[in-house]
């Protein structure tokens, strides 16, 4: 089976040295192989991609916005959140392994006639999710709000008691 066509592509064949603007629409459903693994985005998503492109480089900022569907983690209201994500990344051309080990690094070949960002789409919407999900403004809510504070204490706590036996354990072997 052939690799999907990403459905974020830039066309770099030919860019000349500056700044390019790319503009995009989507939807959750476009992305395949993996697919967008969240039910949450459901509506349109829009990506925009600025490409500067240099004698050595093209740095490559993308941002993605979308409205999800979403539930409070306490009392399951439903949620509309507006998202926003944004990535960079260096695609350096013909360059050496040095920077491989960095993501945000990559090795372009000069001769290359397009820039695949579907993956990086997908993380950054991934990323632009947030962990937890309240509501604000619910009554019904504010117990979980007073639960949270007090939950903050206790990480301190354990963490300030661990330390001491660590140091109890140093001061046996020492
Ligand atoms: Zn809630």
């Amino acid at each position: 089976m052939s690799r999907d066509k990403g459905i974020i592509t830039l066309r770099i064949a030919g860019l000349s040295e500056g700044v390019h603007e790319y503009a995009f629409s989507c939807r959750a459903a476009d992305f395949k192989n993996p697919e967008l693994g969240d039910p949450c985005f459901c509506n349109d998503i829009h990506v925009s991609a600025v490409a500067s492109k240099t004698e050595s480089e093209i740095t490559v900022d993308i941002e993605t916005g979308t409205v999800v569907d979403l539930s409070c983690d306490i009392c399951l209201e439903p949620l509309e959140k507006e998202l926003s994500g944004s990535y960079r990344i260096f695609f350096v051309f013909g360059g050496s392994d040095a920077g491989e080990e960095d993501e945000n690094y990559r090795i372009l070949d000069r001769n290359a006639s397009e820039i695949d960002l579907t993956e990086d789409v997908r993380e950054t919407l991934l990323l632009s999710k947030p962990i937890k999900t309240v509501c604000t403004g619910n009554p019904q809510c504010a117990v979980y709000h007073e639960d949270e504070n007090g939950t903050d204490e206790k990480p301190k706590e354990s963490m300030s008691r661990w330390r001491e036996s660590l140091e109890q354990l140093k001061n046996k072997y020492h």
